[in-house]
């Protein structure tokens, strides 16, 4: 389909056949969602030993009495796990309760109103903001649409945040103290990021406010769909910069072990790691260490986590390959939509043609497939060109992901022919 060379009489017609498969699917009454990404059952079941694990041998192997209060930092060998996942000294990591996103929350708080490292607290500047990659993932965009910290755009590249705008964007702006990165099968895009932006983020804080903080939020450190896909190690970077204060990593096991019921880590230089304890122990006594100490039992060796997710790679893979050749048998020989190959993470990233997203979302819902609300991606939900759907497979059974992959196509071609017809 040559949208662009097309007649207004030939794209009456092709409105005309596609409306009518569309409106053959929805009498279809579905019930399909590939909103969020979140594991599959078959996934969450390989993690079901950890239930009934510590069969009553509560004690670490350091003595700790996991059934009792104490221990800010979590267990020794929980944090051990987080040094692994992160590639990072195991010094330099907090272990806390279920969700990265909370330590996010949490470590975006302590600059906002207390500051790093007896730097000013961000509150106190005009106008405080965040760099933010888009497209992006919107709970990000929403701790600090919470806090009132302001969002500026970057344009992310297949090889991460465009660096040049970065760059002259701290140079002019000394309110600018912070970045959200997500440098692995980003989400949504998929993108890692290449050796060399790590080495030019590692040195923003050479430029950057000195209480600037990179939020590196490795969530999908270990989420490869095949080969390993290497990320260069921020932290070692940033040593070898004199910019170590300048990075705080987050990952967790969310998508590892079981969503919401896992471990989460926080990481960062000691300076850093005594700002956030600070707020931490207002607000905690200390983590689930019962909850620890099972992820640790279940993966007592780096190796048994290597293997585990390599099972939960086979049970995602043919998810992707679904995704991705519905856009390709739909899409390839036409300038109707583009996306990523992801080698690894949880999301395919769409763009549409201009101005037909959010049309596409509708489309889909009214279709009975629920797709996340276009504009998600971007700050304040407002993606300017109204181009980016973000989709995610790995949730629904495989043939309920075909079906809604059709739908998801038809939706495309019929908004985007329509949004043509209104262009004429
Ligand atoms: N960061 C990213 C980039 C994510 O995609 C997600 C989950 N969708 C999270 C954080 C949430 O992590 P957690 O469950 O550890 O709070």
């Amino acid at each position: 389909m040559d949208i662009d060379a097309a007649t207004r009489e030939q794209l009456q017609n092709w409105e005309k056949e596609l409306n009518a498969q569309y409106q053959r699917i929805c009498e279809h009454e579905l019930s399909l969602d590939i909103t969020r990404g979140k594991p599959s059952a078959d996934q969450l079941h390989l993690s079901d030993g950890l239930d009934g694990i510590l069969n009553g041998e509560y004690r670490a192997a350091d003595g700790t009495d996991t059934r009792n209060y104490g221990g800010l930092e979590g267990l020794m060998c929980a944090r051990e796990l987080g040094a692994d996942i992160l590639q990072v000294p195991v010094e330099e990591v907090i272990a806390g309760g279920n969700s990265s996103l909370t330590l996010m929350y949490c470590a975006v708080l302590t600059g906002y109103l207390f500051g790093y490292a007896g730097n000013k607290p961000w509150k106190e500047l005009e106008a405080p903001k965040f760099l933010c990659p888009v497209p992006g993932y919107d709970r990000h965009f929403a701790i600090c649409e919470q806090l009132g910290i302001g969002m500026v755009n970057v344009p992310m590249t297949d090889s991460g945040p465009d660096m040049d705008a970065v760059e002259a964007l701290i140079e002019k702006d000394r309110d600018i103290i912070g970045i959200w990165c997500v440098p692995k099968f980003s989400n949504p895009t998929g993108v890692t990021y290449s050796a060399e932006t790590v080495e030019r983020l590692a040195q923003l804080g050479r430029i950057a406010n000195p209480g600037f903080r990179i939020f590196w939020d490795n969530a999908y450190a270990i989420h490869d769909l095949d080969n390993q896909v290497n990320l260069a190690n921020i932290r070692t970077a940033t040593v070898e910069n004199d910019t170590a204060d300048s990075v705080i990593q987050f990952a967790s096991t969310s998508k590892v072990t079981h969503a919401g019921a896992g471990l989460a880590f926080v990481s960062a230089s000691s300076d850093n790691l005594a700002s956030l304890k600070k707020q931490m122990q207002a607000m905690t006594i200390g983590p689930d260490k019962i909850n620890q100490l099972r992820h640790a039992r279940f993966f007592a060796e780096f190796t048994l986590l290597k293997e585990h997710m390599h099972k939960h790679a086979q049970i995602l893979k043919p998810k992707f390959q679904c995704v991705l050749s519905h856009l390709e048998k739909a899409f390839k020989d036409s300038d109707l939509g583009e996306w990523e190959n992801p080698l690894g993470g949880y999301f395919v990233s769409f763009n549409t043609r201009p101005g037909c997203a959010a049309a596409v979302v509708e489309l889909a819902a009214q279709a009975g497939v629920k797709l996340t609300p276009a504009g998600a991606t971007f700050p304040y939900g407002v993606d300017p060109e109204d181009r980016n759907i973000r989709i995610a497979p790995s949730f629904p059974p495989l043939d309920e992901l075909d079906t809604a992959m059709s739908v998801f196509v038809l939706c495309v071609k019929l908004a985007s022919v329509r949004k043509q017809l209104e262009m004429l």
